[in-house]
């Protein structure tokens, strides 16, 4: 039988492999150069004054929450349909985490929704670029602008993703961002937190650092902060993907595309719509299932030819954990109906044609059983 299909693989050229073994010889293997040219180059890409990396994308959005002094007493709107970490960031500061619907088309926060669940408490709405595809984050801006709370993306999925030409991690008061292996752009473990606002930028930076104020004085600690720093070769890394980044974006996009060539000839699948003006920023490959087929059924046929999928995303109201911190009750009736029949096909940049044939041929052979 053909080998078993990834999931998801990280690009990782020679190039990069030569920047990270030269921070290893260099013997400065935290809060180097590397840092700083890693940061910039996001900066520049994203066009923000600020970029402040951090451990991970969890690690960039919990430290933005508790940087705006958002904690209990709180409250924070985020979709449901999205990884767990959105939500969680939410509740590491002791705040309450209030689900919005998301909109049936593109599968991102219903903004209308989302206003209707603000109250005295809300202090801020997190969006989630799902799948890579940017949240109407033009009129979340506004409508937060409006009522008087703050706007952070959780642009996690969508490095390089745009709307009318501006980058996601440019709108609202500051996005975060993660390079675990999987995304777009990979440091290992690893967030980065963009904004404009230079006093955010700052804040941000002490608490990353163990609530150090500056360089020079190693020993004081000015606030309560964490150890949330990225390591050197890891922003080496990152810092080497940069200067590729749009060869990556559109390794992925030629993959998508000859997905969504092939994928209308078997019928009933709903493909991902990209809003007009939008640059997608394709992270994983998703597909809308038609409401007679059984996921799980189609989980257990596609894994026996050698093809992994998952059931993404599982809403963070229906997991386990969500009962027992009282997540579970809401009314949600359109993420529940759409995670009930999204699947995540194998997706990465090094996908061949022939691999995505493979893929293909088999959703059509379960349809043709359906
Ligand atoms: C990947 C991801 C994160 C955070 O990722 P880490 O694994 O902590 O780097 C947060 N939100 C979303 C939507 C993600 O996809």
């Amino acid at each position: 039988m053909a080998e078993r299909l990834s999931m998801s693989l990280p690009n990782i050229s020679e190039a990069d492999v030569a920047v990270v073994a030269g921070v290893l010889r260099s013997r400065r293997l935290a809060l180097g150069p590397y840092l700083d040219a890693f940061e910039e180059s996001v900066a520049e890409y994203v066009g923000v004054e600020h970029a402040v990396a951090v451990s991970s994308g969890t690690a960039a959005l919990h430290l933005i929450l508790v940087a705006l002094g958002i904690g209990p007493g709180d409250e924070v709107i985020v979709p449901s349909f999205t990884f767990v970490a959105t939500a969680n960031a939410v509740l590491f500061t002791g705040a309450k985490v209030v689900f919005a619907d998301i909109e049936p088309v593109y599968m991102t926060i219903d903004a209308d929704d989302a206003m209707q669940k603000v109250t005295a408490s809300t202090r801020a709405i997190i969006a989630v670029d799902a799948f890579g595809h940017p949240a109407e984050l033009d009129r979340l801006e506004v409508l937060c602008v409006e009522r008087g709370i703050t706007l952070i993306d959780d642009s996690c999925e969508a490095l390089g993703a745009a709307i009318g030409g501006r980058r996601v991690g440019s709108f609202g008061s500051a996005s975060a961002f993660a390079f675990y292996p999987n995304k777009q752009l990979t440091v290992g473990e690893g967030g980065m937190i963009l904004t404009d606002d230079p006093k955010l930028a700052s804040a941000l930076r002490s608490l990353r650092n163990q609530g150090r104020s500056t360089m020079a004085a190693w020993l004081v600690h000015e606030r309560l902060g964490y150890n949330y720093r990225l390591d050197e070769m890891s922003a080496a890394l990152g810092w080497s993907q940069m200067q590729r980044i749009e060869t990556l974006l559109s390794e992925r996009d030629a993959v998508a595309a000859m997905y969504n060539e092939q994928l209308p000839v078997i019928g009933g699948l709903t493909l991902q719509r990209i809003r007009p003006s939008v640059r997608m920023s394709w992270f994983v490959y998703v597909v809308l299932l038609p409401p007679a087929w059984n996921r799980d059924d189609l989980m257990v046929h596609l894994d026996s030819v050698g093809i992994p999928s998952r059931a993404y995303f599982r809403p963070v109201h229906q997991q386990p954990y969500a009962q027992a911190l009282a997540l579970g009750q809401c009314d949600l009736p359109v993420t529940n109906e759409i995670a009930s029949r999204t699947i995540a096909l194998p997706f990465h940049g090094a996908m061949t044609g022939e691999d995505v044939h493979r893929v293909c041929d088999a959703l059509g052979a379960f349809g043709q059983g359906t």
